[in-house]
């Protein structure tokens, strides 16, 4: 196999490697994390990506000259694995994080005209850091502003140990708890439907409260965004194979694993076109799926669970402006179809004009509609809340659907989560689906990573690097 990247075959030479071999399947955030441990821990490491790069579900690709992310993506503080992740792959100072949340919101949908607020944080302890926030928001009133604070201090104290939260839906508890259609759409939607991919009422109340508790209501700085201002295969390919290959891992890309099948001695092998590869250990990091199809009999107690893990769909509408439209790096909109809004000139590439993305979660009714539906949509809405966008000309339109960009966080999706360790030695999974307690995000992949290359480890008795990021191992 040739990976066409520069890195070489045969480990079999490396110093200070002794006789541990595993193979990583799937390239995306969990297979690169887990793949980083093993070899960290000293392990021979093959990873094996279908696709011809690294990044998975978070990539770029080149279109003339803008290099364009297939979605927008952003994280939290208080993703502290993903963090870990970026710093691991020397990329933290490519993805910064704001200094203080500061999320500017504008309604155009106002009897009084357009009007602009911004969810913000103080240097105060929580909740009280949102206090001030809160009591100014203009897109509720006095009273919805009122209920938003008691429903928050309750959702503080959800116990999200429980298993029976993971059973309700998020939208029936929020109106359970006072929330009118109004404070739903302009507040616990506007954070939530970006970090869940699914409105409240598709939500599981397990997760959308693990969501709200860790981001809103732990630490003052967890909400703080960061993001990144480079194309994201800059960090999730590039980066990513750098540190690959200085830790000894053999990458191979465009390569599809066709089955993974014990051997009588204990080994794995794995099969890809032209090639048997022989492991100790292998950690399935592709989506559920296919994990479901490459999965050997007897792996998991209930296989057939993994296929009523829902998908759900993310749609990015991407616009070049012969100008600049847009003062501020991003914005959330309300009372447009218009979700979140963020410029991508520099990063993309672009030198003239002002490229602008926009992210479209939950996206399913919209996924399949033809550019010329969207461009009629979305251009006119623009124009509503960018007033500059009316005497721009439109360099370029295009979109880019993400079918599958997330597992869909539906009530009872936990007990359908499997954990890394699987029911035959060796055989661990990991992906952003599995049991992490996190929304499918960066952070989930990643930790996923670490408790798959963490469980691999511990069977074949070997200490954890100390360096790794700690996660509680989940079942
Ligand atoms: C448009 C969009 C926007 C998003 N926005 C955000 C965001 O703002 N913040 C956030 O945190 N998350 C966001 N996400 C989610 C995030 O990208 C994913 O949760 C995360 O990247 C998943 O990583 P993973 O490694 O678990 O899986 P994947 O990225 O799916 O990686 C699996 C890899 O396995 C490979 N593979 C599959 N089968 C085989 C095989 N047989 N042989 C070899 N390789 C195989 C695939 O090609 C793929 O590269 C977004 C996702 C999308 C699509």
């Amino acid at each position: 196999m040739t990976d066409g990247m520069g890195s070489e075959g045969s480990l079999a030479d490396i110093p200070g490697r002794s006789g541990r071999d595993a193979v990583v399947i799937g390239g995306g955030l969990a297979g690169i994390t887990a793949a980083l441990a093993l070899a960290d821990a000293g392990v021979r490491v093959t990873l094996i990506e279908g696709r011809p790069r690294l990044g998975g579900l978070a990539f770029s690709f080149q279109r003339g000259e803008l290099t364009v992310d297939n979605g927008q993506h952003v994280y939290l503080r208080c993703c502290t694995a993903y963090r870990w992740f970026l710093d691991r792959i020397e990329g933290t100072a490519l993805a910064p994080l704001q200094d203080r949340l500061d999320v500017p919101v504008l309604d155009i949908a106002r009897p009084e005209g357009r009007r602009l607020g911004r969810l913000r944080r103080d240097e105060l302890p929580v909740p009280l850091h949102l206090g001030r926030s809160l009591a100014t928001y203009p897109h509720l009133s006095l009273a919805e502003r009122a209920k938003v604070g008691r429903a928050a201090l309750a959702l503080k104290g959800l116990d999200l140990a429980d298993p029976s939260l993971d059973a309700q839906d998020f939208g029936s508890w929020l109106a359970a708890h006072g929330q009118s259609a109004r404070a739903v759409e302009a507040l616990w939607d506007l954070v939530g439907v970006a970090t869940l991919n699914a409105v409240a009422g598709d939500a599981s109340l397990g997760l959308a409260a693990m969501v709200f508790k860790t981001g809103l209501l732990s630490d003052p700085g967890a909400a703080d965004i960061g993001w990144a201002h480079v194309p994201l295969g800059e960090l999730h390919d590039r980066l990513a194979r750098k540190a690959l290959d200085s830790a000894g891992v053999r990458t191979e890309v465009r390569t599809r694993v066709t089955s993974i099948s014990p051997e009588e001695n204990g080994r794995w092998s794995v099969q890809v076109p032209g090639e048997t590869l022989q492991a100790d250990t292998v950690v399935l990091a592709v989506a559920q799926r296919e994990a479901y199809d490459l999965l050997p009999d007897g792996a998991l107690d209930a296989p057939e669970q993994l296929l009523e893990i829902g998908t759900a769909p993310i749609l990015n509408v991407h616009v070049v402006y012969d100008r600049k439209v847009l003062s501020r790096p991003f914005f959330a909109a309300l009372g447009t179809p218009v979700q979140w809004v963020f410029d991508r000139t520099d990063a993309s590439g672009l030198r003239d004009g002002q490229y602008l993305a926009l992210s479209q979660s939950a996206a399913q009714d919209e996924i399949d509609e033809p550019v010329a539906a969207l461009r009629e949509r979305y251009l006119p809405e623009l124009e509503r809340l960018l007033p500059r966008a009316r005497d721009a000309q439109v360099k370029d339109f295009f979109v880019t659907r993400e079918r599958t960009a997330t597992f869909a966080p539906t009530p009872g999706v936990g007990r359908l989560r499997p954990g890394a360790r699987t029911k035959v030695p060796g055989l661990y999974l990991a992906g952003a689906w599995t049991a992490t307690g996190w929304p499918a995000t960066m952070e989930s992949a990643v930790r996923s990573g670490v408790s798959a290359a963490g469980a691999a480890l511990s069977a074949l008795g070997r200490p954890r690097p100390g360096h790794l990021f700690d996660v509680e191992e989940a079942a």
